[in-house]
């Protein structure tokens, strides 16, 4: 449309205000649904990467928060006490940590993902009293330095320079094909000559995202968290894009039986899609003094109202078998797209609604995700080469909206490869 074209020649003359992965301009979104100006509708398979995971404008958050704003609720309130935060904490204790038997200390560390990764890294080298940390091949933890320095990718770190001293890079579960790597890690920790101090801890996503979908097998995690205590060595479980369900149950390493020491969440935590991150502690590791990790906007209060609203959809075990179910038609769709065409070389990786389909040729992989754009579908790559197309539907979508975005994925591949 005129209107449209309009718009993308002042956005061209602006710096960075437009996007190269999704030309049009979003008007609305509701549920797994986004429209642009042309009322043109999108399905959503990338649920702004994970932290959309009940969907775009929930009535009930809308309608709670709305409430709030129209009775003058504090919005922006630091760390001081409110009645959203007040409820939050206790909805989040009652639903998510007693019924797993799971006993935390609940932190609020900054608004984003970044945030909780930050004060993982630095309350588990106060507490140790050690400075390095363990992080894995294709890892990937946030932008700031710290997290950075534990992110695998070589494009996004060399850009801003060396990062941190005291950081290690290990192999994650089948880097290397039928090899033991925690008998690897441990040889390091073991040999005086290998050059890698005892750390403090070992920080891991149990389904990498960014770095391609790559799930780690549940008794992998058994075996590091083992590992972890033989040694001493905290264990960090960056669920920021795994957790809130994203693997079918709340925390993605549940059905791995392990209870990490320190568990950072955002993205979706958040309820809504506004910031939140909250850091999991174990209460003998709460060493915090006033003051020593702060930040400005820790206290969000539309997105504690949010947040309490969606564990609502834990208090009962359907939402979990709900995933679960979702989960399988769309392993089975990807499954079926590998046999249908042969010359992808596909595989098929993650868990849950967290999944992806690695394809072998450099840059086919976002040429079906733009092919999918122009017919409606919302999908996004990742993998270090982006050669994965990643599955991440809103955790709400229904069978119907599961199976129109993988017509047009099947479609899309269909018109890319012919
Ligand atoms: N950890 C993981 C596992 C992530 O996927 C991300 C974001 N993709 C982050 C940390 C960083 O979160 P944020 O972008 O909100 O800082």
């Amino acid at each position: 449309s005129n209107a449209k074209m309009k718009t993308f020649e002042e956005m061209e003359s602006a710096v960075r205000s437009y996007s190269r992965g999704w030309p049009t301009i979003f008007e609305k979104a509701k549920g797994y649904k986004l429209w642009d100006i042309d009322e043109k509708e999108y399905i959503d398979f990338f649920a702004g990467a994970g932290a959309l995971n009940y969907g775009h404008n929930n009535d009930m958050m809308q309608e709670k928060m709305i409430d709030y704003i129209r009775n003058d609720g504090l919005i922006h309130s630091l760390d001081m006490g409110t009645t959203p935060r007040k409820e939050f904490l206790e909805r989040f204790k009652e639903v998510i940590l007693t019924p797993r038997k799971l006993d935390y200390k609940v932190m609020f560390p900054g608004p984003t993902g970044t945030n909780t990764v930050e004060s993982a890294l630095k309350i588990a080298r106060k507490v140790t009293g050690r400075d390095t940390v363990i992080s894995f091949t294709n890892a990937f933890h946030g932008m700031t330095i710290g997290s950075l320095s534990v992110t695998a990718n070589s494009f996004k770190r060399h850009g801003a320079g060396i990062p941190l001293h005291h950081t290690v890079s290990m192999p994650f579960d089948d880097y290397v094909e039928d090899q033991d790597e925690i008998a690897y890690i441990e040889k390091f920790l073991e040999d005086n000559g290998s050059g890698v101090a005892l750390p403090a801890a070992i920080i891991l996503e149990t389904v990498q995202g960014e770095g391609g979908m790559n799930a780690a097998r549940l008794e992998w995690l058994k075996k590091i968290d083992n590992m972890c205590k033989r040694w001493d060595i905290l264990l960090i479980v960056d669920d920021v894009q795994a957790g809130c369900g994203r693997t079918g149950t709340f925390f993605s390493f549940e059905p791995a039986g392990i209870n990490p020491d320190i568990v950072c969440l955002s993205k979706s935590i958040g309820g809504i899609g506004l910031p939140m991150a909250i850091t999991l502690i174990k209460p003998e590791y709460d060493k915090w003094g006033p003051g020593e990790h702060n930040g400005t906007f820790r206290g969000n209060n539309l997105a504690f109202i949010a947040a309490r609203e969606a564990l609502t959809n834990w208090e009962t075990d359907d939402f979990s078998k709900a995933i679960g179910q979702k989960a399988g038609i769309l392993n089975d769709a990807i499954e079926a797209i590998i046999k249908k065409y042969p010359e992808l070389n596909g595989k098929a990786r993650g868990r849950g609604l967290m999944q992806g389909l690695a394809i072998d040729t450099y840059g086919l992989a976002g040429e079906i995700c733009a092919e999918a754009f122009e017919r409606g579908l919302i999908v996004e790559t990742s993998g270090p080469n982006d050669e994965v197309i990643k599955f991440l539907p809103p955790l709400i979508i229904d069978e119907k909206g599961l199976n129109k975005g993988l017509k047009i994925l099947d479609e899309s591949i269909k018109h890319v490869l012919a």
